[in-house]
């Protein structure tokens, strides 16, 4: 088995650019009214966010991808 992991901080910088991000998205917007106001519905199971892992000679490259095409590192730095 291979697993790909991130650590705490880097947790942290991709929950902190979705939260900028989510101010801005044309797809990841909360509900305004309703049982679910202020939350972000995307459907029953999920999948508005994409972690993909990308091994180099260098090392794992992580990035963090909306729904809307929008990209960033997982440590939050621009894509
Ligand atoms: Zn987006």
């Amino acid at each position: 088995m291979k697993t790909f992991e991130i650590s705490d901080d880097e947790a942290a910088a991709a929950d902190a650019w979705l939260e900028e991000h989510a101010k801005t998205c044309k797809v990841w917007r909360p509900k305004t009214e309703g049982l679910f106001a202020g939350q972000v519905y995307h459907g029953a199971i999920g999948g508005a966010v994409s972690y993909t892992f990308t091994p180099t000679s260098l090392g794992t490259l992580c990035h963090i991808e909306c729904a809307c095409g929008e990209k960033a590192l997982c440590n939050g730095d621009n894509f």
